[in-house]
């Protein structure tokens, strides 16, 4: 049961408030800001294998256009809350405004277990979603992409499915659809790659020697696996001491070959007994006295109660959502520099930005091309919302907020809305 004090929308309202505050944002603004446009609520029911018909529950939140269409992942997940989807869709909108992308930010989530459905119910339940959320998505309109537990393949299922309701293709409508039916190059890895560009300019400013740096994964799938990789493929960052996933997690203070790991965790489902590590809990994980930390698993994971214990110097937080206000106090107080979610991890973003472009060309961009364009958006990301850590004299997170709802703020305005 989720308190209120961990209520992911109460702390993302909490964050905006704060941000409002400190630019003296009108009130009639900040009111906007503070809650979602829309949201729709929507019961699938799904006939399983065995014949039974289950009924889920799901939801699509369009938390503000002001900027463009709505664009955010959706989740599969049993724990799912409305109050997670909205703050995830307003951390969408703060994490197009801060990559500066032309979209709004929007969300969506359905209550189930995954790990407990066949390849026929998972599609069924993606087909129905559509089926029921089809009326409020499009182009123009609102925008969905994957995030916990969806897939390439549930991708390419709704794409289909929306196909088949609208009666012409229009594959810019899904992203992180697979590569043969419209997805960009670049895109599996993207979130990930994102938060490594902020790393290495980060890395640069706080004069850390990123190729000899030892780090440590939360999360060991899409975020997670790409993150342990890429410091080696971008930084030449070899010592992964320490990986995790729901399971549990393993240690190695010489490094864990990041390459085998990942064949590991897809070959056996799990990272706990992988040859030459020792088995260490998530909550262990997290406290490891390391330079760079990526919280990639889920939200509130650093809070009151672990934040002092934090040792590493950087946390690049590629999930949404795990460090709660409380913790990101102490950990600033304590000179952690935090790599704010909407920022580190907006990388996935961008590159579906990239692929909605693409599929509205209809032509393609070789993988060079992406990382180039996806390096810029973040290598500006970062640094404006570093000046604007440095101009307030504030926390990381709250001067990504400053740059964010300034520029969502500018467009309500000059739309006419507040
Ligand atoms: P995923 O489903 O591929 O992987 C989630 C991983 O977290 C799995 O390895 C799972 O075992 C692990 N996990 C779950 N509960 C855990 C726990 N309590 N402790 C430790 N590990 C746990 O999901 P993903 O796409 O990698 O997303 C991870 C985070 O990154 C989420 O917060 C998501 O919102 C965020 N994110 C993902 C993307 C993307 O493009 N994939 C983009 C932006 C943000």
């Amino acid at each position: 049961m989720t308190t209120d004090k961990h209520n992911p929308f109460k702390i993302a309202q909490q964050q905006l408030d704060e941000a409002a505050k400190i630019l003296d944002m009108d009130p009639g603004v900040h009111a906007a800001l503070r809650e979602p446009m829309r949201e729709l609520h929507v019961s699938l029911p799904v006939k399983m294998d065995n014949g039974e018909t289950k009924v889920f529950k799901g939801f699509r939140v369009q938390y503000n256009d002001a900027r463009g269409p709505t664009k955010g992942g959706l989740r599969f997940h049993q724990d799912e809350t409305i109050d997670t989807v909205r703050a995830l869709a307003a951390w969408m909108t703060w994490k197009t405004a801060v990559v500066d992308i032309p979209l709004g930010g929007g969300k969506g989530g359905i209550i189930c277990n995954p790990k407990e459905m066949s390849e026929g119910e998972l599609e069924r339940l993606s087909r129905q979603y559509v089926r029921q959320v089809g009326r409020m998505i499009g182009l123009r309109k609102d925008c969905p992409a994957p995030d916990v537990y969806t897939t390439p393949q549930i991708m390419a299922w709704m794409m289909d499915e929306f196909y088949w309701q609208k009666g012409y293709n229009e594959p810019g409508v899904i992203t992180g659809k697979p590569l043969p039916i419209g997805g960009s190059k670049g895109r599996n890895d993207a979130t990930a790659r994102g938060g490594v560009y902020c790393v290495r300019e980060l890395a640069k400013i706080l004069d850390i020697d990123a190729a000899n740096s030892t780090f440590a994964v939360q999360g060991f799938g899409n975020a997670g696996q790409y993150a342990a990789t890429l410091m080696d493929e971008i930084l030449g960052a070899k010592k992964l001491v320490a990986v995790s996933d729901s399971r549990g997690g393993v240690y190695n203070p010489e490094g864990i070959n990041a390459q085998e790991m990942v064949k590991f965790k897809l070959e056996t489902g799990k990272v706990e007994g992988f040859p030459g590590t020792k088995a260490i809990t998530n909550e262990e994980l997290l406290e490891l006295d390391v330079d760079i930390l990526f919280p990639s698993a889920l939200e509130n994971c650093i809070t009151d109660k672990n934040a002092d214990n934090i040792k590493a110097k950087i946390v690049a937080e590629l999930a949404n959502g795990p460090t709660t206000p409380e913790a990101d106090k102490v950990l600033h107080n304590k000179g952690i520099y935090v790599i704010p979610d909407f920022l580190c991890n907006a990388g996935g973003v961008t590159v579906s930005y990239f692929e909605m472009v693409q599929n509205n060309m209809n032509y393609y961009w070789e993988l060079p091309e992406v990382h180039a364009r996806l390096d810029d958006k973040m290598t500006a990301a970062f640094h404006a919302v570093h000046e604007m850590r440095e101009k307030y004299k504030v926390d990381t997170r709250i001067a990504a907020y400053l740059v964010s709802i300034q520029r969502v703020a500018e467009v309500m305005k000059l739309r006419g809305w507040v």
